[in-house]
């Protein structure tokens, strides 16, 4: 299949590790944000086949991992009102919450719901007039643009019981922390490819420059990644630092211009809370007032519900890249995806569960 096969050659994977291993004189610590590219490092194995004095460290790029506790918690408290239609994706559904989660209150009774797109949300609640329908709108700015748009459908469509319970995050916010921390390791990032197809990468420049860090566009395939860590090391052993964009083929420097459109009509930059990192100024979305009738926290009042992240997690320090999984006193004791304590053994993209079910 054309834009796959070839991204997965044994051939030019072998080829590409061979160059890898002849460029690098020195260790190198290189971040892949997404844990999109955390699974396929992980599934393809490719740890193995690089030089020994090349650290990955995995990102916080997983969108139902940052996630809060509190922001579960307040999904939980909205899904069990008896006159709600709660609907999310299905990773959602296995988040713990302090005592349940959303698939253990459906099982109880509540009217939870998995959906493909807030688009179907939208519909469920056109055919349920008598019901509240919420949809827990939770991604980076890839999902940010369809989730704006099924508010402007309600709106178009004169929706009046359809609303959004919004946890939405922003990548070059949180990449400013993690090299503001002093005992940060990380010397060079692969960006979700994903992220900048909708953002493009114009954001991410002044990064590079302020912190004088090598920045590659990367895609998900096995040869993408490793032309991603190639640019990346390259980059670091001539002791550059500049944006460059390995996935071309798809990412361009000023993005999607319609997508960007409809996410800044609907949705404002604010403060975000991220689990077990703690708020970040200016790091994720939350909808305009202007559509504040779209808005769940507001519809169903429930501001005052503040919870800490449990102690026995320390998810914040993975996503931060400060410790691997397998670091974690719980993991894969405890912690399994069948009984998961925290987000990132549930998410198809956490660290957590890639660690679990490729090492
Ligand atoms: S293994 Fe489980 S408890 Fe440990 S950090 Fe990962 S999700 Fe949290």
């Amino acid at each position: 299949m054309k834009y796959i096969d070839e991204y997965r050659d044994s051939k030019i994977v072998k080829n590409l590790t061979n160059e890898i291993g002849e460029i690098t004189t020195r260790p190198w610590s290189i971040m892949e944000i997404c844990g999109g590219q955390t699974h396929s490092i992980m599934k393809y194995n490719l740890e193995e086949f690089l030089p020994d004095k090349i650290q990955l460290i995995h990102g916080p790029g997983c969108p139902v991992c940052v996630t809060p506790l509190e922001k579960i918690e307040k999904a939980i408290n909205i899904a069990s009102r008896s006159d709600v239609i709660f609907t999310t994706f299905g990773d959602m559904m296995r988040v713990p919450g302090l005592n349940d989660d959303l698939l253990s209150i459906k099982a109880g009774g509540a009217d939870v719901r998995m959906v493909y797109s807030p688009l179907d949300a939208v519909k469920i609640a056109v055919k349920n007039p008598d019901k509240k329908v919420v949809f827990f709108a939770v991604g980076f700015e890839t999902t940010a643009p369809a989730n704006a748009a099924s508010v402007v459908e309600a709106e178009r469509s004169k929706v009046k019981n359809y609303s959004m319970l919004v946890s939405h995050v922003l990548v070059p916010p949180a990449i400013e922390v993690l090299l503001s921390d002093e005992a940060s390791k990380i010397e060079g990032f692969l960006a979700a490819g994903h992220v900048c197809t909708v953002m493009g990468y114009s954001e991410y420049e002044p990064i590079v420059q302020k912190f004088e860090v090598p920045i590659v566009v990367t895609g998900f395939e096995p040869v993408d990644i490793l032309q991603g860590i190639y640019l990346t090391v390259k980059q670091l052993e001539e002791n550059r630092f500049k944006l460059e964009n390995q996935y071309s083929r798809v990412v361009t420097k000023n993005g999607n211009s319609g997508a960007k459109e409809v996410m800044f009509n609907v949705f404002e930059i604010t403060d975000m809370k991220w689990r077990g990192i703690g708020t970040i100024p200016q790091s994720g979305f939350k909808i305009k007032n202007k559509y504040s009738k779209y808005d769940a926290e507001k519809v169903f009042d429930i501001n005052d519900i503040k919870v800490d992240e449990p102690e026995e997690c320390i998810a914040g320090e993975i996503l931060q890249g400060k410790k691997k999984p397998f670091e974690c006193d719980a993991f894969g004791k405890e912690c399994t995806p069948e009984h998961p304590l925290g987000a990132p053994m549930v998410s198809t993209e956490g660290a957590c569960a890639a660690y679990f079910h490729y090492k």
